[in-house]
């Protein structure tokens, strides 16, 4: 596959990049994301992930658009309002970039839905607001080997952690169980700021574009963890757990579950 003039030009600025040039951009082309959630976290993540030319993107979210969403989750417009969050973001991203092929999703991701569902793509961006998600995809990615961004935002911070399964930490590696339901605020309740939210967001789209062409260092075996507050980073160490119920050496997590239903933006 060649590229043309049009996506030449479109995609010049990061073409004339050695590490990327036109091999890089048609493993883009040529590559399968998954977004978990059209968010906060989601939002930036797909918007990126279109304008660099990733050629399929999924987009699984069962909500609709609503009122209060708009001051973080940018993929909607006021507009949107009421039509459901999948469609509104294929909607977005193929304005933006009309080469990407966009599969809305408008289901809620379930331990019954979510082999399926995550088996064809390479990478998966887990932008979920709740406990419950978060663990379902961390265990799907794990069992079927596939590479995923986590990330989460609450109030004024929030944190990213690039999985590679059996190479380095997983979520439940780092994060063994779910805090109990009653320390968490509610997924209502919880305030976000939504540049923090753009800022994790964007970060997870950057991994995932790091992931697919082999560039770089991924956020493997670290947390890296933002405050809006003080805008200082930390890089926590992490590392797999061999006690891991899903990737330790004596796994006890061998089909889906579901949680109940937990929130909240971060561990
Ligand atoms: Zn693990």
């Amino acid at each position: 596959m060649t590229l043309s003039k049009e996506q030449i030009l479109r995609y010049g600025r990061q073409l004339i990049l050695p590490e990327i040039g036109v091999a890089g951009q048609q493993q883009l082309t040529h590559a399968a994301v998954l977004i978990i959630g059209a968010g906060g976290l989601g939002s930036p993540a797909a918007f990126y992930l279109a304008a660099a030319g990733v050629g399929t993107i999924g987009i699984i979210d069962p909500e609709s658009v609503a009122l209060s969403n708009l001051h973080r989750q940018i993929l909607h417009t006021t507009e949107a309002v009421g039509s459901p969050k999948a469609r509104s973001a294929q909607a977005r991203l193929e304005a933006l970039n009309p080469h990407v092929t966009v599969i809305p999703i408008q289901e809620r991701l379930s331990a019954a839905n979510a082999a399926d569902i995550l088996d064809a793509y390479d990478v998966v961006v887990d932008g979920s607001d709740n406990f419950s998600t978060r663990y379902l995809v961390n265990d799907a990615a794990v069992l079927l080997g596939k590479p995923l961004i986590h990330g989460g935002v609450v109030h004024f911070g929030g944190q990213v952690m690039t999985i590679l399964p059996r190479q380095g930490a997983c979520f439940r590696c780092v994060f063994p169980e779910p805090p109990p339901a009653g320390s968490i605020p509610s997924c209502q309740e919880a305030g976000v700021v939504g540049a923090v939210a753009g800022i994790l967001g964007s970060l997870m789209a950057h991994e995932t574009l790091k992931v697919l062409l082999g560039l770089g260092e991924p956020v493997v075996d670290r947390l890296f963890m933002f405050d809006g507050m003080t805008s200082r980073v930390r890089d926590v160490p992490v590392r797999r757990n061999t006690q891991c119920a899903v990737c330790g050496e004596q796994p006890t997590i061998r089909t889906l579950m579901e949680l109940e239903p937990l929130c909240a933006g971060t561990a």
